[in-house]
């Protein structure tokens, strides 16, 4: 089977805290399904060249942090796009890179059920941006289907626990109202998720032009 590839746009190092415990480098890669309104990297998924680098080579370019990931037990977050587009790329890297080093994923769960079920065993924590748990309002901002992202965190639930699910709820600029992120925290903590960041997206003034 041919090695899979990632196709890198760009690694942010040194950040504290941000995706989880410790020291991360953020892994931002191109691809995602969702065309949420307000995305920041809108451009980038779309148009900027991705490098393809294999999981050895991505792990080599890493390294110059090992020693801060693994006196923090920090490691590695993959983003940008869909994380779990990559699954199979993951396990990959999983398997090559030093097992100090955590792993994260941020994905909005947008994905077949396949590709996420391909992720467990390589991911240590998830990072879900559900944007809201309203089916009209999800496919409104997003232009995606919520029914798979509720069947794929039920899943995600089962499979790997609520420790290592951290569910981000955003209040959305034009499309929902802190009643519906209440609303939204409400039905996760019935689906049994513990770990919620409940948050604001900030729209700048002339972000509306700069993303049609
Ligand atoms: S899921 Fe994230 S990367 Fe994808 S379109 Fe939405 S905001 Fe952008």
């Amino acid at each position: 089977m041919a090695e899979p590839r990632y196709p890198l746009l760009s690694l942010s190092r040194l950040r504290m805290e941000i995706d989880g415990p410790g020291v991360t480098t953020l892994v931002a890669g191109a691809g995602c399904p969702l065309h949420c309104r307000w995305c920041i990297n809108k451009t980038l998924l779309r148009d900027a060249p991705a490098e393809q680098v294999s999981a050895g080579e991505l792990t080599e370019r890493l390294r110059v942090d090992d020693l801060y990931f693994r006196a923090t037990g920090g490691g590695v977050c993959f983003g940008g796009g869909e994380a779990l587009l990559h699954a199979a790329f993951l396990r990959r890297f999983r398997a090559v890179c030093p097992s100090e080093w955590r792993i994260y994923a941020e994905t909005s769960l947008q994905v077949s059920p396949e590709l996420l079920r391909l992720s467990f065993g390589a991911v240590d924590a998830y990072i879900v941006d559900c944007k809201d748990m309203d089916r009209e309002i999800y496919r409104r901002y997003t232009g995606g289907d919520g029914a798979l992202m509720e069947e794929n965190l039920r899943a995600l639930l089962d499979a790997v626990g609520p420790d290592r699910v951290l569910v981000r709820v955003p209040l959305i600029p034009g499309y929902n109202s802190m009643e519906d992120q209440q609303r939204s925290v409400e039905k996760l903590e019935r689906m049994g998720v513990r770990r919620i960041d409940r948050f604001s997206y900030l729209v700048r003034d002339n972000q509306e032009e700069a993303l049609l």
